[in-house]
């Protein structure tokens, strides 16, 4: 997609609605690419543009090298599942799956043969003659994906297909279609709110907020060096500390503890600094005051157990407001526990502090 737009006209009187607005990607061939983001941001919109159920209002959109921008579906070489599965609830598992093929007037021997193959893949052999109702909710998603799979699509586009199971199912399916995924070895394009799924499931991710794209990456790179607040804020969960650079690689916390990091700033700018809770370490300290580099002194405020992690909330001593950081640590046999009220020294490694764009 190149500097692509979708305009909708507004409600009677109101301005126009950018859905999409000027994004710029590209997805690997063979790859699985998710769009990640909150509701409203454009994710489908950008699919359906993709998949050719909107035409851009400005832009290109491009599928192996061919401009598709205008083509109509039926004209592209991609197919989308669904949320809502869309079953005939009428016919047999078999029938739904080879109904396109059906409608194509696909030589009877072949398309049997292929809806045979494509039940197998998604592991819905003997129950070729059930109907929708008699299946669970992710069999019925499994029909829905080899429905979508029997027309040999180069691009399987995916919205939300997982939204309507609760999240055992969820889990257990996310593990099975990037399986599916690796087997087929085509391109998924993936629409997601959920940052767990996208991260768990996604060669690359896209973040997209208010039409935009964010940042665009492995989840690696996502989860560790999110380049704006916005993304460090929706992706997992973050401690933001305002600093202010000096010498080249160290800054200074309002609280005036010195701070080391791997990004060189001009002196004297504002910064937004990203830490992730499981990278800082926590240790029992009486020790107060004196100005420990990349370490806040302060006092357990609150602990959540999180069954295989405890997530501690320390407020620095020094500072106005005080300093606010969240500590995840695992479980494992020798971590020291603490209680609220405890004195305790966060530290850090350098490296696992992010300096954000914004
Ligand atoms: P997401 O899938 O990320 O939740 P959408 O792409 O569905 O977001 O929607 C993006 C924005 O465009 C929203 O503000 C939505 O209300 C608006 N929108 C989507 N489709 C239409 C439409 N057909 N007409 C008017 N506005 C629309
Ligand atoms: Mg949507």
């Amino acid at each position: 997609m190149q500097g692509v737009t979708k305009r909708f006209p507004g409600a009677k009187g109101a301005d126009p609605v950018v859905a999409v607005d000027g994004v710029d990607l590209e997805i690997r061939d063979g790859e699985f690419f998710s769009l990640l983001g909150p509701s409203g941001c454009g994710k489908t919109t950008t699919l359906r543009m993709i998949a050719g159920f909107e035409y851009p209002t400005a832009g290109s959109v491009q599928i192996f090298g061919e401009e598709v921008g205008l083509e109509p579906p039926n004209r592209r070489p991609v197919n989308t599942v669904f949320q809502s599965y869309a079953l005939f609830p009428h016919m047999t598992v078999e029938e739904n799956v080879g109904f396109g093929l059906q409608m194509k007037k696909v030589d009877r021997d072949e398309a049997a043969r292929r809806v045979a193959d494509v039940i197998d893949l998604v592991q819905l052999q003997g129950r070729e003659s059930r109907k929708p109702k008699q299946l669970s909710g992710g069999q019925q998603q499994r029909v829905a994906l080899a429905r979508a799979l029997v027309n040999h699509p180069k691009v399987l586009l995916l919205d939300e297909p997982l939204g309507a199971l609760d999240l055992k199912l969820r889990q257990a399916m996310q593990v099975e279609l990037k399986q599916l995924q690796e087997r087929v070895g085509i391109t998924f394009v993936y629409v997601t709110h959920d940052q767990e799924e996208a991260l768990t499931m996604s060669d690359r991710i896209a973040v997209m907020d208010g039409g935009k794209l964010l940042q665009v990456g492995g989840p690696g790179a996502i989860y560790d060096r999110p380049r704006t607040r916005f993304v460090a804020d929706f992706i997992g969960d973050t401690n933001l500390l305002r600093a202010t650079a000096e010498d080249p690689g160290s800054a200074r916390l309002p609280d005036g503890t010195a701070i080391r990091l791997e990004h060189h700033a001009a002196p004297g700018s504002d910064l937004m600094v990203a830490i992730r809770p499981e990278h800082v370490g926590l240790r029992a300290t009486d020790a107060d005051r004196d100005l420990t580099l990349d370490a806040i002194d302060g006092e357990v405020a609150l602990v959540t157990f999180l069954g295989n992690a405890t997530l501690y909330e320390v407020v620095g001593d020094r500072g106005d407001p005080p300093t606010r950081v969240r500590i995840r640590q695992g479980n494992a046999p020798g971590v020291q526990h603490f209680g609220v009220g405890d004195r305790v020294r966060v530290r850090w490694a350098p490296s696992s502090a992010t300096v954000l764009e914004d």
